[in-house]
């Protein structure tokens, strides 16, 4: 690879690689820089949307990664205050990306990577952390040239900062995003399944816990909402009420609950929510997390961050080709993108507020006495719309949760 390249790119998640992929299959060269030696992070967010299938099918990948070992899910069940609801049926969207896979994203990234060695102009630099903006010129003006990681300089038509929620990159850049205070923080743990399993349950929701589990084949990814920092206070109460606030929401996990033997099995990812008002400079564009941190709801943040990244590509190619990327082509990717991603972060603040923000403030999860005794989760007459909604909801749910708003596309060969 050159000392200067088309694009450099901090940070191989979803919307690094993808990107990266994009770029180096129209012959540019690119590099992406991974701060880790592999992928292998686990509770990641395992989602592949059916819009993500939709561009895997049009970038001809399609039929080899639905050949890794996935889980297809054809529907979304939630357990509310004791009563099954299919909330989401993916399986009335336009055949054939009709279902939504869970791939564990170290099997999608390891994928992306290796069909992208196939294309000469793609390299991707493991454990290597891009660590500061090559700059040409002084102040606000500068225009971005490139990456540093440590003593190394890698310089570039267009620098990505796609290095997620924490990005030290778009610090680099002097762009510091909006926070939209979150309520609530995610445990995650393994549970097997039970025997005589019920059928695929996305969330049991009760007065007291908001408990997620994701059908993993022979176990569940397991997740638990609380209460934003009440996990010492949880961990001080012991394991004991952690299972049984766990059990009072979803009685059928009792026979398994007991898997966890120490807190060790729990991790704690905070969750953020919040954007950047301007995602660009001359130069450079921050992308996926990087530009706005999305919440577990919906999980949903893999797939907007690989949306980014085809919307960006689509864009700056023909710039790229030429040498130069103007900041009102950055500002137009923008421009796309903000819609759909506000609309979403909107969605997860409202049910971060008002229904896992209720959950939390049952009396198991949190010691506090503020159970509301006799009330449901989810205020009766909502209750009631979901349960007479249903066929109309899961239609809805679906294209909104599996497509999104403003889908993209790439352009098939
Ligand atoms: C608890 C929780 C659960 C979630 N569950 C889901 C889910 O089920 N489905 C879903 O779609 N979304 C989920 N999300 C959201 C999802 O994880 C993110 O929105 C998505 O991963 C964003 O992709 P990204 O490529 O922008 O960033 P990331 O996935 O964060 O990738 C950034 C990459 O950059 C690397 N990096 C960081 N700094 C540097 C650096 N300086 N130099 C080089 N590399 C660097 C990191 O190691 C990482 O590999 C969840 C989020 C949380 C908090």
């Amino acid at each position: 690879m050159p000392e200067t390249r088309d694009c450099v790119i901090a940070g191989g998640g979803p919307a690094g690689v993808v990107l990266g992929y994009l770029l180096a299959r129209e012959g540019l060269r690119v590099t992406v820089l991974e701060k880790h030696a592999d992928f292998l992070r686990d509770f990641r967010g395992d989602t592949i949307h059916p819009s993500t299938l939709t561009i895997l099918g049009e970038l001809g990948l399609r039929e080899r990664f639905l050949e890794l070992p996935v889980d297809r899910v054809d529907t979304f069940d939630a357990v509310i205050d004791g009563e099954r609801l299919t909330l989401v049926d993916f399986g009335t969207l336009p055949p054939p990306d009709d279902f939504l896979v869970f791939a564990p994203q170290w099997d999608f990234l390891n994928f992306m990577v290796r069909e992208g060695a196939k294309l000469p102009g793609f390299e991707v630099l493991m454990s290597t952390e891009a660590t500061d903006l090559i700059l040409d010129g002084t102040g606000e003006d500068a225009r971005v040239v490139g990456l540093r990681a440590g003593d190394r300089q890698l310089r570039a038509t267009l620098t990505v900062a796609a290095d997620g929620r924490d990005s030290r990159i778009r610090d680099a850049a002097g762009l510091v995003p909006d926070e939209f205070g979150v309520a609530i923080d995610v445990l995650w743990f393994d549970l097997p399944k039970p025997p005589n399993p019920p059928p695929v349950t996305l969330a049991y929701l009760g007065e007291s816990a908001l408990v997620l589990t994701l059908d993993r084949g022979e176990r569940y990814q397991a997740g638990a909402v609380i209460r934003k920092g009440g996990f010492e206070a949880l961990r001080a109460r012991g394991l004991e009420e952690f299972r049984s606030t766990l059990t009072g929401v979803a009685p059928v996990l009792a026979p398994v609950v007991g898997s966890i033997a120490e807190w060790s099995q729990v991790k704690l990812l905070s969750v953020q929510l919040n954007r950047l008002r301007r995602w660009h400079r001359e130069g450079f564009i921050a992308i996926g997390d990087a530009a706005h941190a999305m919440s577990p709801v919906g999980g949903v943040g893999i797939n907007y961050a690989i949306q980014d990244a085809v919307a960006l590509a689509a864009r700056v190619v023909p710039e790229l080709r030429a040498g130069s990327v103007s900041e009102r082509t950055l500002a137009a990717v923008q421009r796309r993108r903000l819609p759909p991603v506000r609309s979403m972060q909107r969605i997860q603040k409202f049910v971060h507020e008002r229904i896992a923000g209720r959950a939390v403030q049952g009396r198991t999860v949190q010691g506090s006495a503020a159970r509301d005794e006799g009330r449901g989760i989810v205020p009766a007459p909502v209750h009631a719309i979901l349960r007479h909604a249903q066929p109309i909801l899961q239609r809805i749910a679906a294209r909104f949760i599996g497509l999104g708003i403003r889908p993209e596309h790439v352009a098939r060969r």
